[in-house]
């Protein structure tokens, strides 16, 4: 499988040096840069370029706004069974040709592969998933003289319509995933779409907008617009003719597409620093082997991922010593090797970052009880087990993004709750413990999305509602939620005579 198949017809410009050199998708064309302008997508493990993408300007993004708002009608109109079988068509394409996304998914995100096969499953499933929402999209109605006998003949039937043009900006940990959250339920409920990937790894999206075109979704109603955020970012989530956008990535650039969007809805899907909180009365087994998963799993670039631990003092020693065995069963090496677990950063600021914090806490007294070997040139780092870290570091606050995990010693369970609750951010948190009144205590404590009893934070396809509070966001997505927020209720009142 290559973009050279029949099938990836008019992706790309062709290839400079065997590099393929990938065009956006605008308006149901593959086009190129008003200025010709290219960018290049660089391997996190072997440091080379692994694509050219077609850099766009102000003017693309125009051109992908005008689109979408052109096709906004014809998608409304679009019966909710052709929808979804267009969706259900190009779920069949993607799982037909996913080892080339699979392909780019890793080289561009620097992902190990067995990692870009579940996220490549989860986007397919993700698919079909929205393909049956499409038809499950309903109304209700509302009897008059509920609030006065003056509207007894009324009768209201409420039906629900969608927003219009979605605005999705993703981030480059699930290159595939996070952008199907976004396209699939728009899609589904008879949007529009306009959406920038990330720039480190922005192609797997394009794959998603060829197989949507070759399923006949009709043109204009998805739109990759491949670029810089810092360039493009303003212009598009200030755009006039946005009516939501949904973003997924960083507090700080969040933040500022709240302040600067104006009147549109508004999902927010931000950082975190989850908790994993220990008790004296958990399954230190369970306990330890979810906890190195939740913090190590893709190298901790994960929102969701575990970064810090608050262990109760007196299991404190044994559960270090069982996450200590625990980290080192995961295997460290090269992204396209199947036993693969522990990958490079997905670049040299990303590394930097995660030093920064170890040395910070180290220099207030932590200590690194296992790891941080990395080979020199090499975006690559072991894990690192942190101990005798405290609320005074900044690694206790701020996201690590990294594998280190950093372990926190507590006098109690009711102080583990209150630690976690101090963060800024209100993601995830998991609690371990086989008190049934200790985890209801937790559940109903603590300020986080989502709580987990007993396991590490994991949302697989959506079928639970997932966001955050605070830094961490707003609203919720998932299957079903998502498709419902990316809709409005439309009041159609009967008035009749008799
Ligand atoms: P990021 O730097 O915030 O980038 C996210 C997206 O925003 C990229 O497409 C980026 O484009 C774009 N962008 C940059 N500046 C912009 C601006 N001024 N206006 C509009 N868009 C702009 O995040 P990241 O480093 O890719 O991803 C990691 C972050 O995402 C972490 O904080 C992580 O917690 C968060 N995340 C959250 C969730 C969740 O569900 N809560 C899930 C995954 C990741 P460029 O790439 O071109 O700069």
């Amino acid at each position: 499988m290559s973009v050279k198949d029949a099938i990836f017809a008019g992706m790309t410009m062709g290839e400079k040096n065997g590099i393929p050199s990938y065009r956006m998708f605008i308006g149901g064309q593959w086009v190129e840069s008003t200025n010709g302008e290219t960018f290049e997508v660089v391997c996190p493990e072997s440091r080379e370029v692994v694509s050219y993408i077609a850099k766009a300007t102000i003017d693309n993004a125009s051109k992908a706004m005008e689109a979408a708002y052109l096709a906004r009608k014809e998608m409304e109109y679009l019966s909710p069974v052709k929808r979804s079988e267009i969706l259900r068509k190009a779920a069949l394409l993607f799982q037909a040709h996913q080892d080339e996304v699979i392909k780019r998914v890793v080289l561009e995100t620097g992902k190990p592969i067995s990692e870009a096969h579940h996220e490549i499953a989860a986007a397919i499933k993700r698919l079909e998933y929205a393909a049956e929402e499409a038809k499950s999209i309903k109304g209700e109605s509302i009897p008059g003289g509920t609030i006065s006998d003056a509207g007894v003949k009324q009768t209201a039937l409420l039906t629900r319509k969608p927003l219009g043009i979605i605005l999705g900006i993703t981030p480059f940990n699930y290159p595939c995933f996070i952008p199907m959250s976004k396209i699939a339920p728009a899609l589904a409920a008879g949007n529009t779409i306009v959406i920038k990937p990330a720039s480190s790894n922005p192609s797997p999206v394009l794959y998603l907008a060829k197989f949507l075109q070759e399923a006949g979704l009709p043109d204009g109603a998805i739109n990759v617009v491949t670029g810089e955020g810092a360039e493009l970012g303003d212009y598009l989530s200030t755009h006039p003719k946005v009516n939501m956008i949904s973003f997924t990535g960083s507090s700080k650039v969040g933040n500022r597409i709240a302040r600067l969007a104006g009147k549109v809805q508004l999902h927010l899907e931000l950082g975190g620093k989850c908790p994993g909180i220990v008790s004296q009365k958990a399954d230190l087994d369970l306990a330890a082997k979810e906890c190195v998963k939740g913090g190590l799993k893709f190298s901790g670039q994960r929102c969701d991922s575990l970064s810090r631990f608050l262990i109760e003092e007196k299991v404190y020693d044994k559960f270090v010593e069982k996450v200590l065995l625990e980290v080192k069963k995961w295997k460290i090496g090269e992204i396209f090797d199947e036993e693969t677990q522990i990958g490079p950063l997905i670049n040299e600021s990303a590394l930097m970052k995660v030093l920064d914090l170890i040395d910070d806490a180290v220099a207030k007294g932590a200590k690194v009880s296992l790891g941080k070997e990395i080979a020199k040139d090499s975006l690559l780092m072991s894990p690192v087990v942190l101990t005798d870290v405290t609320t005074k570091m900044r690694i206790a606050w701020e996201e690590t993004f990294g594998p280190a995990l950093s372990l926190i010693k507590v006098k109690n369970f009711e102080e583990a709750i209150s630690i976690a609750n101090m963060s800024e951010y209100g993601l995830d948190s998991s609690v371990f413990t086989q008190d049934i009144d200790e985890a209801m205590y937790a559940a109903n404590h603590l300020e986080s999305g989502t709580v987990q009893i007993n396991a590490a934070p994991a949302h697989g396809l959506g079928n639970f509602p997932f966001g955050g509070d605070e830094e961490s966001g707003m609203g919720r997505e998932g299957i079903g939620y998502s498709v419902y927020d990316m809709t409005k209720v439309h009041s159609i009142v009967f008035n009749p005579k008799k």
